[in-house]
């Protein structure tokens, strides 16, 4: 049987690369090759480009109820295909089913959603200058913009930008990771059939360093948002900051857990834990430093562990699976030499730290225990850097501001966790950390409303709500004198 092709969507038509060579997609499950993608380069890009330039006046110039009934279009083929998109998803990522169908694909729907309703409610500025005259906003398209998107949570990252770029107007060329490409490629067939305008969207599928790297270098790429690693944004900002393009960068992190004696015990837990360990630990989010304050932190370590124990690594498609496989072979030895690392950094090994081999269907897929890890200073290379999989670290201490001082001892700065039922101790965390995102007694509940995004290298600028269509659209003030 011949392998699925993962081609381009460009000009609204689906299109193998000019290249006409093809990279292999893997699945993480089985450690086999079960698709091929197109493999772009320079040429593609100037191909897209072209499509989006022609497509540019007649997408920015539809009114804002046609631009939302398309993507409402759009949403509900995703709605209709939730269940086939959820397959392909843990398939490509290796994330457990249960997860993709509850989490990523409607998510991804939501963001569409979200975005193609909030435009109808959006509103300008308008500032009166005494008597003297009325200044008015105009919040107008950047014109093409790039989204470029990781691995990790592939369809619901790649909608969360393309739906406010487009929203507000612009044209897109998208790039999804060239290791979890499937849905993108399967959410370009939904465009086709939603009817979208040929070039309004282009999603171009390769690797970063070519593809990638020519979609961000086009001077006619006025903006670009990222998300991915911290390394890769620094390199996208050189090539884009002389151009002057804007630029919204989401990178990695080290995110801080602090669990306070007060903490509701049995909830932090397991909360804990789920924070640590979904998606495999391959959440940009994922509290992976776990701070503990001295008086509960024996009990609250054998809760820990003991909870961990129940998490059930497995083959992504079954129902019982709560850990899938790590994204890659490449990252699933990342992880593993941070396993080693942790060992020679004098970390006491608390659980896990092996790779699995099960055995059947997926003897040769990438499965690691979830690990635990104590005794590791703060400033060892295992808890300043970002390790992006199932290893977690415990870390004891005494008082409010020796938590708030580790906490934001790294070079990151994007999400933290807060567990205490003491309001004031709360409130005083959460205004001194470091961090663009702190959630109290609760991680990873999200309102699409709110700005999303680090400061330090965790990035620039922020997602969501409003600041996404900011950072998609240019303003421009208009002052009428009376
Ligand atoms: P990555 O930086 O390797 O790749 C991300 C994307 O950039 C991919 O599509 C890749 O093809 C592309 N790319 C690579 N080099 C490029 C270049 N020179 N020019 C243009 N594009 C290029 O990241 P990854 O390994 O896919 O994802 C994991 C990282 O993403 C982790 O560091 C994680 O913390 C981060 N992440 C951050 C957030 C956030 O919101 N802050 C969310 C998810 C993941």
């Amino acid at each position: 049987m011949e392998m699925e092709k993962i081609t381009n969507y460009i000009e609204g038509k689906l299109q193998a690369s000019v290249s006409s060579t093809w990279i292999e997609n893997i699945n993480p499950s089985t450690g086999k090759v079960y698709s091929l993608i197109t493999r772009s380069n320079q040429d593609d890009v100037e191909i897209a480009i072209n499509a989006a330039k022609e497509a540019q006046a007649g997408w920015a110039n539809k009114t804002v109820q046609e631009r939302s009934d398309l993507m409402l279009r759009l949403a509900k083929l995703m709605e209709r295909d939730l269940e086939k998109l959820a397959l392909a998803e843990s398939i490509d990522n290796g994330k457990p089913l249960q997860v993709a169908l509850s989490v990523d694909i409607p998510r991804a729907i939501s963001n569409i959603n979200f975005f193609a309703t909030s435009i109808l409610h959006s509103s300008g500025e308008s500032h009166q200058t005494d008597n003297l005259a009325l200044n008015y906003t105009l919040r107008q398209p950047v014109g093409i913009c790039v989204c470029i998107s990781p691995w990790n949570l592939p369809l619901y990252l790649f909608t969360w930008k393309i739906a406010p770029a487009l929203a507000a107007g612009n044209v897109v060329l998208a790039k999804p990771s060239e290791v979890t490409p499937m849905t993108a490629f399967l959410f370009s067939k939904l465009c086709i059939e939603a009817g979208f305008p040929a070039g309004v969207l282009n999603i171009l599928h390769g690797l970063g360093n070519e593809v990638g790297a020519a979609m961000v270098a086009h001077p006619l790429v006025k903006a670009i948002s990222f998300t991915g690693g911290t390394t890769t944004g620094a390199a996208i900002a050189k090539v884009a900051a002389p151009q002057f393009k804007k630029l919204s960068l989401e990178l990695g992190g080290k995110n801080p857990t602090l669990v306070f004696n007060d903490c509701s015990f049995d909830k932090t837990v397991s909360e804990v834990a789920r924070a640590a360990f979904s998606n495999q630990g391959q959440i940009c989010l994922c509290g992976s430093r776990i701070l503990i304050q001295d008086g509960i932190y024996e009990q609250f370590k054998a809760a820990f562990i003991e909870k961990v124990k129940t998490l059930k690594v497995g083959n992504p498609l079954d129902k019982e699976s709560n850990i899938g496989a790590i994204v890659s072979e490449p990252h699933l030895l990342k992880v593993l030499s941070y396993v080693e690392l942790a060992k020679s950094e004098g970390g006491k090994l608390l659980l896990g730290g092996n790779r699995i081999h099960f055995q059947g269907e997926v003897e040769n897929g990438y499965f690691i225990e979830p690990t635990i890890f104590e005794k590791l200073a703060n400033n060892s290379r295992v808890n300043q850097e970002e390790i992006f999989g199932p290893v977690v670290t415990l870390q004891s201490f005494k008082s409010t501001e020796e938590a708030i001082s580790l906490a934001n001892n790294t070079q990151y700065g994007l999400a933290a966790s807060v567990w205490t039922e003491n309001i004031t101790t709360a409130q005083h965390v959460a205004k001194t950390l470091q961090m663009g995102i702190v959630w109290v007694n609760c991680w990873m509940l999200r309102d699409l409303r709110t700005p999303f995004g680090g400061v330090k290298s965790s990035g620039v600028g922020r997602e969501g709500g409003w600041e996404a269509l900011k950072f998609f659209t240019e303003a421009k003030n208009v002052c009428i004198k009376y």
